[in-house]
């Protein structure tokens, strides 16, 4: 679902990714864990091309969202193309970005619509049958500001399924929540991995990535410095590195 090869991001003369590979399978739930400024949310937000990447490649389902070869060498597409190209992946934040002055249901039906071209009853049904999975059938006519930290977390997921991606991007969904509303997401997402969604998460929660990723990948200083099954990862670190990251975080 994601091949990503000898990826390279710099900004300026800071070199922020320094070869980052990886597959990424359909179905699979892999957590990106590493320090702060390892790099993570960088190459989560090259995955979608919300940033160009230096060097490298980086293919979602076979294709590359904001290129394409010609005669051997990369032409950047328009943005229209990038955006239907990117809406097949969902990116999901750890600031929510719901639009502040529509209702939940209005800031679900806006994508489908707008971008997939929905007829507005389907895309109405669809967005109704998303809040009911992420367990806010209720608050469909509420806007954001009238709802928790967690419950506008659980729209945003829902408003990123509306538009039936083949693969979601995390990036700290939970690290602006409250303590106690942090659990009601993870349980979203947990839903979410078992139902077979191919996922990308940057976490800082560690039982989550011990309980559903099905490998964690521990970036240090622009590299991954460590890729495995969390089981070995967390229990057997081959790296100092990693060793060294586990034992800050608990
Ligand atoms: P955290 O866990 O704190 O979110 P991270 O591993 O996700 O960290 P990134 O946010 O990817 O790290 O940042 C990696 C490095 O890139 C940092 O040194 C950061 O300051 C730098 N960086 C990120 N975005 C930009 C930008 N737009 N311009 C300049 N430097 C940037």
């Amino acid at each position: 679902m994601v091949h990503a090869d000898n990826v390279w991001k710099s900004f300026g003369h800071l070199d922020v990714l320094k070869g980052i590979s990886l597959d990424v399978l359909p179905g699979e739930v892999v957590c990106l864990l590493g320090s702060s400024g390892s790099g993570k949310t960088t190459f989560l937000r090259c995955i979608n091309h919300l940033e160009r990447i230096s060097g490298g490649e980086i293919l979602v389902d076979g294709q590359r969202i904001g290129y394409r070869e010609q005669k051997g060498t990369l032409v950047e597409l328009p943005e229209r193309e990038t955006a239907r190209r990117r809406a097949e992946t969902a990116m999901v934040f750890q600031q929510f970005n719901l639009f502040p002055h529509r209702t939940v249901l209005e800031n679900l039906v806006e994508a489908p619509i707008l971008v997939k071209r929905e007829p507005r009853a389907e895309a109405t049904q669809r967005a109704l049958g998303m809040l009911a999975r992420v367990g806010l059938s209720d608050k469909a006519g509420a806007y954001p500001n009238q709802l928790s930290g967690g419950q506008q977390q659980r729209v945003a997921i829902a408003r990123a399924l509306t538009m039936r991606p083949k693969l979601m991007l995390f990036d700290e969904p939970t690290s602006a929540l409250d303590p106690e509303l942090v659990g009601e997401v993870l349980e979203v997402m947990r839903d979410l991995a078992r139902g077979g969604m191919t996922m990308v998460v940057v976490t800082h929660e560690m039982s989550f990535a011990r309980d559903v990723a099905d490998r964690v990948v521990v970036m240090d200083d622009g590299v991954i410095v460590e890729s495995g099954p969390p089981e070995q990862v967390f229990h057997h670190p081959e790296h100092a590195r990693t060793r060294a990251f586990l034992a800050k975080v608990g």
